[in-house]
């Protein structure tokens, strides 16, 4: 990656930093409800633990790519030679992954095979 390369992406990680940590965690306010709607108290309970549970999953998100922003440009700036290579494989990731992805540690192909676990051919017997 060459400097240019890397002050854009210096560019990217501090935009998103900045607009997340602006935006903060989404909070468990209620202003999407309709009041108005007829519900009986008795339906706010399993409600209100929904919106609870939906909103620190949202959290437990905004803190995972706030610390990976975070964590890329930390690397960025330690290790300029190395950022953007692939943490699996080693090979570079490619710019363009990169751009739409800054906090990217693996390329692709390590992606898919991290998320869908070891490399396995799958056979149609074992959806049988
Ligand atoms: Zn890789």
């Amino acid at each position: 990656m060459d400097a240019e390369e890397a002050a854009r992406l210096r560019e990217l990680l501090k935009a998103r930093l900045d607009a997340r940590l602006a935006q903060g965690p989404q909070s468990v306010a209620r202003e999407d409800v309709d009041t108005s709607a007829t519900a009986h108290d008795d339906d706010l309970g399993p409600h209100m633990q929904m919106d609870q549970a939906i909103a620190s999953g949202r959290n437990a998100a905004w803190t995972a790519e706030t610390i990976a922003l975070a964590a890329a440009l930390r690397r960025l700036d330690d290790e300029p030679d190395s950022f953007g290579d692939c943490e699996d494989c080693g090979e570079p990731i490619p710019f363009r992954r990169l751009e739409l992805l800054p906090h990217a540690t693996l390329c692709v192909r390590c992606q898919a095979a991290q998320e869908t676990g070891p490399a396995r051919r799958r056979k149609v017997t074992d959806y049988v």
